[in-house]
This record gives C-alpha cells, structure tokens and sequence, in this order.
C-alpha cells in the first residue's frame, strides 16, 4: 500500500470509495493478526468453531434447572421440593453457597444437599482493580482449570458486570485477544448466573468502590452486558437459560431485562432465534464495519453472514421486540474510522427506517506500534457527528476498564494469570 499523509475532510457527505481506497489518498489499514498466527480452514479463510470441544462437563447446579427441575431432582433425593425454594433464596437473595449460613436446613444431610445443589463452579484465581475501586476485574478457574474472567463496573444510578460466556473464543476475530486461541468451550448457565452472584456478594460486603452518599444505586448487579470472553450467541441455549434465572423474580435473580444486553458478532439465525424468545433484552451486534470489504477480514463471520443480512436481522429484532439495538463499532485507527464509512453506516441505518437503532462507538485500546489502536480523538468526534447529523443516535461510549485489560476483546489469560491459576486449587 501506498502510504499517504490522510485526508479527512468535513464535507456533509463523503462518495464511499469501491473497495480497497488505494488511490483515494484516504490511508486504510488492513486487519492482520500481530505476534500470532491466525487459524484456518482448508479453504484458507479464517477458521470459525461453532461447536464446543468435548470436555468433561461442570456439574450440574441449581442454576442450570428450571424450578419444576429443580423440585425434581430434589424429590429423587427423597427431599421435600419447597427446599426449592429455601435453597434459592441463599443463593439469589443472600448470595451464599455455603451450608453453614443455611440453618433452616435440617443439620442431617444439609452439607451433602448444598454440595449436591449448588456445587462450587469458579474458584477466584486474581482481582485486578483500579485506584478507585470501582472496577474490578475477576479471574475465574472453572473446575476444569479453564480462565474465564468478567468485569464489574459502578457507574452513577448503575452497576455493571461484563459476563463471560464460554472459555475462550471460536470467532477468530484478529483484534481480540480472547479469539487467538480459539474456544476452550461453552460455560454453563449456572457458570454464567455464578459471575453475578459472586459480584452481588462482593458488592453487598462493601467490597466494590466510588459509591457517592448521593448514589442511591442498588447494591447489587443492574445490569449485565455479555461482553466478555466468548460469543453468547454461539452458545445459545445456556445462555438463554442464564437470562431466564436473570430475569426470573420468583426463582432467579429478579433483575430487569432491559438491563441485559446481549451482544454478537452476528450470528443471524441466532439473533431470529433471540427475537422470538419474548424476553425484552437489549440487542446488540458487534458491526464494525458498515462495509463487507472491511469486514469480511475484521469479523471472520462476516464471511457466512453479511453486513445487510446481520442488519435485517438487528432491524427484525426491532420490529419483533420494540426495543432499540445497539450497534458497536470499535473504532480504529485508519482502519474502520473514516468519514465515508461512518457516512455508509448511517445511509445503511436509514435505509432500514428510523428510531430502531443507536450506535456506540468505542474507542479502542491505544496501543502504540500497533495497527489495532484508538483512533486520533477528532476523527472520532467526525465520526460521531457524522451519523448524528444524519439522524442516528450516537454515543461515544466509555472505555472503563482499559486501565486493567478489561475492554471487549482484551479478556484473555496472560501467562501470570496462567501461573497463579496453576496455583490455585479448585473448589
Ligand atoms: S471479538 Fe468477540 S466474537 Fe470476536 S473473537 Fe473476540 S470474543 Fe470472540
């Protein structure tokens, strides 16, 4: 490529160049993986793994059973099912697992009940805050010595966790840490609802920072986004199962499904799937890029489903649900980050109506030397005015968690993690 000083102009509307823009004196960075090699298939397109690998199993716990499931396996054990309802209260309401705090529980067998219902599923290997407190980062080992990890973040009026939902990754995306070495497996539901219940413990010890006298935030998790280690879409029915223990007021954790954002990359039969399920949850697809030239190499998946057909999806999902998508867009430098494109993403939007959708930009990490990093500060602002002027709702959105790794697709093991989690025994 021909390397160019870039020329960003503040026209109302910028012509799309076709394709590669090599002579249009805009600089394009290509994606490319750096300091790992990308697998692939034998067509010679990055690899995608849509089935988990064969692993030993978590075991079974409370969270992955519906209520009636629940009453029935008690049953089998020959106990009555309204201890059903004792065991969920611990654990969704007073965060517990730990038979000694159950003392409603007949003394005789509740050590064996506890241990069989609500079995231990992540042993905390390291917690990474930053100086305030107010984010915090988890490192879990599951009780096969996968990493999984997850973000907790207090905002005003609001408390978020970024759950992870499989170990590892099988979308391959080039930019994200957590892809490079593919997936380890999906998580179970309940490994999913633990993340929560162990933030909503720390949270109601005091142990999470920044809350102001004036904040009457509640003093649990608000809210979820599925923005950590994995694509929850490709892991569709644990997933869902972990929303419906989310949102469940008598038998779950009674969280809002307006406060749940589940994210893909766009997997569209998935999102259909998503659509039908009447839960209200937000939506929201991962695009990065308005324009499959782009896109087919930044988001592997593009290559089975397209930018348009990923966007009827999102529109449909709208059109089902009434409930506004979130459009991502992580914006790198001279990569995705020009005015034609933020042009393209808005005439793509309009064409499909108005008032169903918003877009986030995100920054990404900066990362000097590298071809993945943040955009210079006025191309994003261009970029934000651009779609608004031309009617979409857009917001630059916070990049909390940078400090310590936690942004998307920075969730990954690094070797220290790998050593204090070799160190850390399970249960
Ligand atoms: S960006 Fe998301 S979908 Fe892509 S590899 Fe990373 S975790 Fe998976």
């Amino acid at each position: 490529m021909t390397e160019q000083p870039p020329v960003r102009t503040t026209t109302p509307r910028q012509v799309r160049p076709e394709g590669a823009p090599a002579n249009t004196g805009i600089r394009q960075v290509r994606p490319k993986t750096e300091g790992w090699q990308q697998a692939k298939d034998e067509t010679g397109r990055p690899l995608l793994q849509f089935a988990s690998p064969k692993r030993g199993k978590p075991p079974v716990h409370l969270a992955d059973l519906t209520y009636d499931e629940r009453v029935a396996t008690l049953k089998k054990l020959g106990l009555p099912g309204f201890r059903a309802k004792q065991l969920e209260k611990h654990y969704f309401t007073h965060y517990t697992s730990d038979a000694a705090d159950m003392t409603d529980l007949p003394a005789s067998g509740r050590e064996e009940l506890v241990a069989g219902m609500l079995p231990p599923l992540l042993t905390e290997v390291r917690r990474l805050e930053t100086d305030r407190g107010d984010t915090i980062k988890f490192l879990w080992k599951l009780h096969d010595g996968a990493l999984v990890e997850s973000v907790l973040m207090r905002y005003p009026g609001r408390i978020t966790l970024c759950v992870s939902s499989q170990a590892g990754c099988g979308m391959n995306c080039p930019f994200c840490a957590t892809g490079q070495a593919g997936l380890t497996r999906n998580m179970s539901a309940a490994e999913i609802i633990e993340q929560i219940v162990r933030a909503n413990a720390l949270i109601a010890a005091g142990g999470l920072g920044g809350k102001k006298s004036s904040d009457h935030s509640l003093d649990r998790v608000s809210n979820i986004v599925f923005m950590g280690m994995g694509e929850p879409l490709a892991n569709y029915a644990r997933v869902m199962q972990a929303v419906r223990v989310m949102v469940d007021k008598e038998h779950g954790l009674g969280m809002s499904a307006r406060g749940i954002t589940v994210s893909t990359v766009g997997l569209v039969p998935a999102i259909k799937k998503l659509a039908d399920e009447d839960i209200p949850v937000t939506f929201a697809l991962s695009l990065h890029a308005p324009d499959d030239h782009l896109r087919d190499e930044l988001i592997p998946v593009n290559s089975r489903w397209k930018v348009d057909e990923a966007l009827d999806a999102a529109r449909a999902y709208f059109d089902k649900t009434g409930r506004r998508v979130s459009i991502e867009y992580a914006l790198i430098k001279d990569m995705n980050d020009h005015a034609w494109r933020a042009d393209l993403l808005a005439e793509k939007l309009n064409a499909r109506g108005r008032g169903w959708v918003h877009v986030n930009p995100i920054p990404l990490n900066p990362t000097p030397g590298s071809i993945w990093t943040a955009s210079e500060v006025p191309v994003q602002n261009e970029f934000v005015r651009r779609l608004n002027d031309a009617g979409i709702p857009t917001t630059l959105r916070d990049t909390r968690g940078k400090e310590i790794d936690g942004a998307c697709g920075q969730l990954v093991a690094t070797e220290e993690d790998e050593a204090a989690a070799e160190a850390t025994p399970v249960g």
